[in-house]
Parts: C-alpha cells; structure tokens; sequence
C-alpha cells in the first residue's frame, strides 16, 4: 500500500435491497431533459436531444437521509429519477448489449439549485454549482436486477403527502439500453457507475422541514428530511 499522506477515504456506499450487502460508488452521471413534458416546463426546445452532466461521488446520500438546504440558492429544488447501477462497464457498447452492464436499479432524487441552473444556462457556464453541490445526489436502495430494462412503471414524489411528480418509466426519451450506449461512447463506463435519468414534469421547490417521499413501481422507494 502507497505511503498516503493521510488516509484515504472509504468508497461511497449505497445499501442494496435485500441484504447486508453495499454497493461501492465510483461515478454519478446524470440525463438531461429526458422527459418530453419536463422539458417544456423549463422552457426548453423539446425537439432538441437529452444531454448528460455528472455529480461527485460524495455527493451520494442514501434512503431517510436528511439533506440540508444548500447554500446560495433561494430555489432549491426536487428532481425524482430512476438512477440504473452498473456491474459492469466499457466503451463504445452497443444499444443491444446495454443491459448486460446492468447490475438494478434505485429512485433518486437530483438534487437541484434552480436558480444557479437558470443562470448558468443563460449565461453559458457550466452546472457544477447547480447540480453538484454537497448532499445533491439522493439515492434509495438498489434493487438487483441484472440484465433487465426498466422500461415501464409509475415514477412518483411527493411533498409532505402532497403528489408534484408523477408520469410512467415508458415516457423517457431515451431509454436505458440507449443511454448506456450514448454516455459509453463519451466515457469508459465500469462497475460502481450510477446513472440518473432525467426527471419527469412537477419539479418544484423546497424548505427546510419537508418530508419527502418517492417511488418507482416493481424497484423501490426513496424518503428523505429537509433541514
Ligand atoms: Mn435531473
């Protein structure tokens, strides 16, 4: 073992259904507009095709965690997505072997600082402080999965027992299989990967107090605090 400096920190972990086991986070990658009437609501072309950006490993925070408010930002918003776990991994894979990098899925829930967002993207500057920030990256049990599509289900979140987000995994744009193709062939994918998929129409904001709650039929539920 290399003579650290300090000690190295422990991977990022995320609990899977079912067991005693975790899942070791390596990278979070998220899907931009991947949800026809999302991208209307933020006033996008919805012609034009989704997108990715990424978050921070540590910027995982797992089922009944309680997620501070961040800094800086007066909209603080909720973005309920299906994120899918990789097992495995590569370049350049094609649509029809996507899914055998496929180890489950989970809810999540991108965190968002609506305001940062709106004004980098008038401005043309990056999404890191938007998206990436601490705690940003909210993700539920893993349920395992190997090999399946998540092509079809409701997809939910509510506020305080309030419904904002419902719409159906089948109203994605691009699918899973298409996803993991088109993001491996702009980075080397592996196990430990996390991708979120884009949120559907409902976003909205948030306030310290709010109980959150979110779910996707057949894989799982997500619940966290604002504080
Ligand atoms: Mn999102």
């Amino acid at each position: 073992m290399k003579n650290y400096a300090f000690p190295p920190r422990a991977p990022v972990a995320v609990a899977i259904a079912g067991g005693a086991r975790f899942f070791p986070v390596h990278r979070v990658y998220c899907v931009g507009r991947n949800y026809a009437a999302h991208a209307a609501e933020m006033g996008d072309d919805r012609k034009e095709p989704p997108f990715f950006f990424s978050k921070p490993a540590d910027a995982v925070v797992g089922d009944e965690a309680a997620v501070p408010v961040p800094p800086r930002t007066a909209d603080f918003h909720h973005e309920v997505e299906l994120v899918v776990a990789l097992a495995g991994g590569g370049s350049s894979i094609p649509p029809q072997r996507a899914l055998e990098a496929v180890f489950g899925y989970a809810v999540g829930i991108d965190y968002t600082r609506r305001d940062l967002q709106h004004a980098a993207r008038s401005s043309g500057r990056p999404w890191d402080t938007s998206k990436g920030f601490d705690r940003s990256a909210a993700v539920g049990d893993i349920r395992p999965a190997p090999g399946s599509a998540a092509s079809g289900g409701r997809i939910w979140l509510s506020v305080n027992g309030r419904l904002r987000q419902q719409a159906d995994l089948a109203d994605m744009t691009w699918t899973v299989p298409e996803i993991i193709a088109e993001l491996s062939t702009l980075f080397e994918l592996a196990a430990g990967d996390l991708i979120f998929t884009g949120t559907p129409a409902g976003v909205g904001p948030l306030a310290a107090g709010d109980r959150i709650e979110a779910g996707i039929d057949g894989i799982g539920t997500l619940r966290n605090v604002i504080i």
